[in-house]
């Protein structure tokens, strides 16, 4: 079963997010019949826009726009996260800072330095890797971060600002999901959208994309009664759980789009997704591959609001 047979529309009309000179980009058939959602590609698309736009402001402003990474402890994960994310930045012209604090660090001492970076000019970004270490209230340092630099979209502030309707700096995840369904022409108006998994990072700023995308959406979490109906229900399943092959193929609609935001990894060693691939992918019109989906659609939007950031601190147009 594939898109000829979806509710889900590809749209011609270009969305505002999306240049308008930009094509929609062409999908590779996975060996279920779905169309493959390749965020890779998009991801390289959406840098090298970025990379452009951070050209263009240093040329402005006499200055790169500034992402300031930190890192608490050496948890390997979040290691491996946070020398992607350096590393992207150099790539797209953004100056990167690096903040490498020691794992006893106190929550005293790490609001002092989300202090000192919310004053410094250099910095239109503010980056708190996570998890915290143990004792260190993550809530309270998110909060400390200065809305106009929260290019996590992680600030009651900027997440309140995407529940009226009025985004600014959108939460990196979620906002890779509705850019990859732009970037494929996947117009998301009227279907019927269940996201699983309610956490603030992704879950719940998902719904809120979803419903700013004209989706009429469903979220399903532990207190959910009858997960696979509201599964079985959904155009547009969208998974964030953080459980191997948690949803079976089986329950996916036929002709559904599929973005699944899980990174598992399984105990030979491999990368997974929270939705069976393969079984999933014989039903879906569209789907993520993990890794491969939103992993690198993640970091590309962080550094698109980082220079969105710059603009916005500087009061000019991108
Ligand atoms: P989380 O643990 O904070 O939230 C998981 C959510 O799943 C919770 O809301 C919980 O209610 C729900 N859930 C758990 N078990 C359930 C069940 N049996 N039935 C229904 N709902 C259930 O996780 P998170 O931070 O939102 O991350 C989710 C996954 O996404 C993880 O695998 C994480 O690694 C991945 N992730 C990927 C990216 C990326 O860049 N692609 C970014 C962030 C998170």
């Amino acid at each position: 079963m594939n898109a000829q047979s979806s509710n889900v529309k590809v749209s011609n009309a270009q969305s505002s997010n999306v240049p308008s000179d930009a094509p929609y980009m062409k999908a590779q058939r996975t060996e279920g019949g779905a169309l493959l959602l390749d965020g890779k590609a998009v991801a390289a698309r959406v840098r090298a826009q970025v990379a452009q736009r951070a050209a263009s402001f240093a040329e402005r402003h006499g200055r790169r726009p500034g992402l300031a990474v930190i890192q608490v402890g050496e948890d390997p994960a979040s290691s491996v996260y946070v020398r992607n994310k350096r590393k992207a930045s150099f790539e797209a012209g953004i100056e990167s800072f690096a903040h490498d604090l020691p794992a006893a660090s106190s929550e005293g001492q790490i609001l002092a330095l989300v202090h000192a970076l919310n004053h410094d000019e250099r910095v239109d970004g503010i980056l708190v890797q996570l998890p915290l270490p143990k004792g260190v209230n993550a809530d309270r340092v998110m909060d400390a971060v200065d809305p106009a630099k929260d290019v996590d979209g992680f600030h009651p502030a900027n997440t309140g600002l995407l529940a009226q309707k009025r985004p600014r700096l959108r939460p990196c995840t979620p906002f890779g999901v509705i850019r990859l369904a732009q970037e494929y022409g996947i117009g998301l108006t009227g279907l019927r959208a269940t996201v699983v998994g309610a956490s603030n990072i992704v879950g719940r700023p998902m719904a809120l994309e979803l419903l700013l995308a004209r989706a009429t959406v469903t979220v399903c979490h532990t207190g959910t009664r009858d997960l696979r109906a509201e599964v079985e229900r959904a155009e547009v399943l969208v998974a964030a759980v953080g459980k191997a092959g948690f949803i079976p193929g089986e329950w996916v609609r036929p002709g559904t789009a599929v973005f699944d935001v899980g990174i598992n990894r399984t105990s030979d060693g491999r990368l997974v997704g929270d939705v069976e691939f393969a079984a999933a992918a014989a039903r879906a019109a569209w789907i993520t591959p993990v890794p491969g989906g939103l992993g690198p659609m993640t970091i590309a939007m962080l550094l698109s609001n980082t220079v969105d950031a710059a603009y916005l601190r500087a009061g000019t147009a991108a």
